[in-house]
């Protein structure tokens, strides 16, 4: 795992609290927050956005990505995640959420969410094996 100490991940599942307080989840009331530390020392939050569609509705871990690159650009690395949410339930991050973080997260970057067991900690590389293999050159 990248060199986060645990309170650096506790401040960052913190910040990922605060965040979910800004979720529109009027569909769901599922409320998420995520936050990403950035190697340069950033961190950078997000929160769900649900839309009526459903299918449209963006996760916090996007929503936050998203807003990583478009303020510090295409080159920014992700050395770490925490994600929680207001409901007191597990919310790991969703499949689409892991492959799109794939393409700028450092493999053994520590991930911190709930789980049905209670807040856990795994390396990006474990809940998404091989993802930094798939290459288009
Ligand atoms: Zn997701």
């Amino acid at each position: 795992m990248t060199n986060l100490a645990q309170t650096e991940l506790e401040k960052l599942f913190e910040l990922a609290r605060q965040a979910a307080q800004h979720s529109y989840s009027p569909y769901s009331g599922f409320r998420v927050g995520a936050a990403l530390q950035l190697t340069s020392g950033e961190i950078v939050t997000g929160t769900n956005v649900e839309n009526v569609s459903f299918g449209l509705t963006i996760c916090a871990e996007r929503a936050a990505l998203v807003r990583a690159v478009s303020q510090f650009g295409p080159e920014i690395r992700i050395s770490g995640v925490a994600i929680a949410n207001r409901n007191g339930l597990a919310s790991p991050p969703c499949g689409a959420c892991r492959q799109v973080l794939a393409e700028f997260i450092l493999p053994d970057a520590p991930i911190f969410f709930p789980a049905a067991d209670g807040v856990r900690t795994m390396t990006f590389s474990d809940l998404l094996p091989l993802g930094s293999e798939m290459k288009l050159k």
